[in-house]
């Protein structure tokens, strides 16, 4: 059955579908770009940097991001730290990463209000396809090296919950709790 894109909606923990492996997108066809440029409308309506298909209760293996480079940014840095757009990632793989895995506070669309210590390498090279069908691979360090890394990990039905410090654990137990009283 044909998705509609416009019954696509933001998921929350603890939502099934979040926990679910995404399959492989077969082919990017219209149906694909309706898709993306839906999640693209809920990512910029609830302010996030990504979002992963299984968070709006499609299990296909795709992303979109926008990582918009902070009011400061001296210029464009190697590797990319941000992006000038949306961006759709479509059966992503990450090829490589690089650098030992460094903490940073991390936030997730699908768990309002909790953020977590989550600690992972620097510097990813993903290959993915294109909402044109290419296939590309592109490296990227900073915030959009994460942003990657976190989505990616939705995909495989992983969060930030399950990786997170144990002072960031013990930090959000309780918020944790009542989303998931809530969802019940
Ligand atoms: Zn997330």
């Amino acid at each position: 059955m044909p998705v509609d894109p416009a019954s696509l909606k933001l998921q929350i923990h603890p939502a099934a579908c979040l926990r679910e492996k995404a399959a492989v997108v077969e082919s990017v066809d219209d149906e694909v770009r309706a898709v993306a440029a839906r999640m693209i409308e809920v990512m910029n309506s609830a302010d996030g940097i990504g979002l992963a298909a299984p968070q709006v209760g499609l299990g296909w293996r795709m992303f979109v991001c926008h990582v918009p480079p902070p009011d400061d940014a001296a210029g464009p840095e190697d590797p990319p730290t941000a992006c000038a757009g949306p961006e759709v990632f479509i059966n992503p793989e990450i090829l490589k990463y690089e650098g030992p895995p460094e903490p940073y506070e991390e936030g997730c669309l699908s768990l309002p209000g909790i953020l977590g210590e989550v600690r992972r390498p620097p510097i990813v090279t993903v290959r993915a396809i294109d909402g044109q069908g290419n296939t590309f691979e592109r490296r990227a360090g900073g915030l959009l090296g994460r942003c990657w890394q976190h989505e990616i990990d939705h995909l495989d039905g992983v969060m930030i919950i399950d990786k997170m410090s144990q002072i960031s654990r013990l930090k959000n137990r309780s918020a944790l709790r009542q989303m998931e009283r809530r969802g019940r």
